[in-house]
């Protein structure tokens, strides 16, 4: 038995056979053809690339008609890189010159430009490593024979299988939607890239940045996913495995009976309402989110729109994209982020000056300060969208006061000149910001008088208070809302902005777990924002607690100096409000 851990990116636990998919670091042997046979080779590639622009569009539409046109917006790199001919003349050159097979010549061209990319650091140049060997895959799948990926021959029996992979690009990943996947594992990936993206809609447990997963796992091997924790466990023992078996029989009885309060308040036993809300990155995540009785949107990402798109999104669109949000919405909130890109979100048209310290450099509200006409661009999409419903305006990773009043005074001035130009702009939009920066936390007293209302965003606010980079899973023990600093932190912001009556929420993942649910209501959160799949066991969380009792609660783990100690207490109560699931940690 082996336990990794990895960062989860889609809840839930499944048990199934290891099917590893081919991984694309697999080098072919170089082969060489006599010189009369190298225009034979020149042609074999010319119809490979046929088939795989062919594949490459099918996917695209596929993934447009499932997910939106936003996300099928990824494949468009893949198809300019495939017609380009800076990739595909020196392959046919390699043929003609050195004559090398078809298969061979595009093994090493996409892999020494793979690797020059790495070799640039920035994580842009990445993701370009990444896209060209995406192609390099599905060329040689159509010069081998060899498929895309191993589903067509899962069999139809058994428990089904879980799918495991060094990297997997989003392509593969929306290649994954298939009724006997009931897993997928990556040992690449963060949990907001692109992949994760697209394989968090397949609707199944989802586990990426799981290193050494391939080297351990074989065909067949037992998986267990708890792609709520970001654990898989490889051939776990008999008792192990019923445990979880069980854990899962317990969440899926529990996930049906919460989903059947979809259209019930959010209460508290003793009458105070707590408002759920859901964090989205794309529009078509709204109707989900208003099944499971949403409140709104409390954190709409709108990097997003940029990042999947090869080119900035115009205004016109973005005007288009925020309006059709707001009205989905139908007068429920809409808390809508500024771009907030940089660090491990840049565009791919963007070519980036690499920062050796990327998420200490520029980005966010940062760079869209030093990027105005960007900025003024969404700012003008977001005023013109404004009629449409109910919008509050929030801008991301705020250092200082004096930054916060400047993105307020460019959005006051965009919002005059929208009007001079005769475009209707809604009045008395509320402007926030996220707490996400320590120096924002500790100083909450003073942006309370300034920003109309805050939302905690604790997946940023853990990394920079505990100095640790929330992707780097060497690290990953030291990252946890746990922390007795992040507590207070989180408190203190929660009394700063009551004392001035100005509305507090909470964006980060902590939201989304429920052991941490009472502990929010305890430090004085009544509205959280969250993965909306998860909205209905929150939700549940809400309607069986007193507020007295998540005080005392706050009260007792704030007082405790060490995380484990904290996390005991928080399982321990959790264990008690909702037996169904137990604590988180009950399988391990
Ligand atoms: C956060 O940092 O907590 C947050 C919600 O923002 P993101 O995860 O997009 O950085
Ligand atoms: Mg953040």
């Amino acid at each position: 038995m082996r336990e990794l851990t990895g960062n989860p990116v889609a809840p839930g636990v499944a048990l199934g056979a290891a099917l590893l998919l081919e991984q694309p670091r697999e080098r072919l042997a170089r082969r060489t053809v006599p010189p009369e046979r190298r225009q034979e080779q020149v042609d074999r590639l010319e119809a490979a690339l046929a088939a795989a622009l062919e594949g490459l569009q099918a996917d695209r539409d596929r993934v447009e008609q499932d997910l939106g046109p936003e996300a099928a917006q990824i494949f468009d790199v893949h198809l300019v890189l495939l017609k380009d001919s800076a990739l595909i003349e020196p392959t046919k050159a390699q043929i003609r010159e050195d004559g090398l097979t078809a298969a061979s010549a595009v093994s090493e061209t996409f892999a020494n430009l793979a690797q020059r990319f790495r070799a640039m650091g920035s994580q842009v140049f990445r993701d370009k490593a990444r896209d060209v060997l995406d192609l390099e895959k599905r060329i040689l799948g159509q010069l081998l024979g060899r498929t895309q990926d191993r589903l067509a021959n899962v069999p139809d029996e058994g428990e089904g299988v879980v799918v495991i992979a060094y990297e997997l690009t989003p392509a593969d990943a929306a290649a994954l939607q298939h009724d006997r996947v009931l897993a997928v594992v990556t040992e690449l990936g963060g949990r907001t890239d692109h992949t994760s993206i697209v394989a968090a809609a397949l609707g199944v447990p989802v586990v990426v940045g799981c290193a050494d997963v391939v080297a351990q796992s074989q065909d067949g091997d037992t998986i267990v996913v708890d792609g709520t924790r970001g654990k898989v466990v490889v051939r776990p023992t008999d008792e192990k495995a019923e445990r979880y078996r069980a854990r899962r029989q317990r969440l899926e009885r529990f996930r049906a009976t919460a989903a059947t309060r979809d259209g019930e308040d959010s209460v508290t036993l003793d009458g105070t309402r707590i408002s759920l809300q859901g964090n989205i990155e794309f529009i078509r995540e709204i109707p989900g989110l208003l099944e499971h009785g949403a409140d709104g949107v409390g954190l709409y990402r709108t990097e997003f729109l940029y990042l999947t798109s090869d080119t900035e999104p115009d205004e016109d669109t973005l005007t288009e994209r925020y309006s059709e949000a707001l009205q989905a919405l139908d007068g429920r909130q809409l808390t809508l982020r500024t771009l907030d890109l940089g660090a491990d979100k840049y565009t791919q048209a963007m070519a980036l000056v690499p920062e050796r310290n990327p998420f200490l450099g520029l980005r966010s509200i940062r760079w869209c300060l030093q990027n105005q006409p960007v900025f003024r661009r969404q700012l003008r999409a977001v005023l013109r969208a404004s009629i449409h419903g109910n919008l509050r305006v929030m801008f991301p990773l705020v250092t200082t006061v004096g930054e916060f009043r400047q993105a307020r005074l460019l959005l006051n001035d965009v919002a005059q000149d929208l009007r001079d130009e005769g475009h209707e702009v809604s009045r008395d939009i509320p402007v926030g910001m996220m707490v996400e920066v320590p120096s924002a936390a500790i100083q909450a007293a003073s942006f309370a008088k300034v920003a109309d209302f805050f939302s905690i965003g604790t997946n940023d606010l853990i990394q920079y208070t505990v100095a640790v980079d929330r992707g780097n899973e060497r690290v990953a023990n030291l990252y946890t809302a746990a922390n007795p600093a992040i507590l207070r932190l989180v408190r203190s912001v929660t009394k700063a902005a009551g004392r001035r009556q100005k509305p507090v929420s909470i964006c980060g993942e902590i939201a989304s777990d429920v052991t941490y649910t009472m502990l929010l209501i305890g430090l004085g959160l009544r509205s959280l924002s969250l993965v909306p799949a998860l909205i209905p066991r929150v939700r549940e969380v809400v309607r069986r607690v007193r507020v007295e009792d998540c005080e005392n609660l706050a009260r007792r783990v704030t007082g405790l100096e060490s995380e484990r100690g904290i996390l005991r207490a928080l399982r321990e109560e959790l264990e008690r409000v909702l037996p169904e699931i137990g604590a988180d940690d009950d399988a391990t």
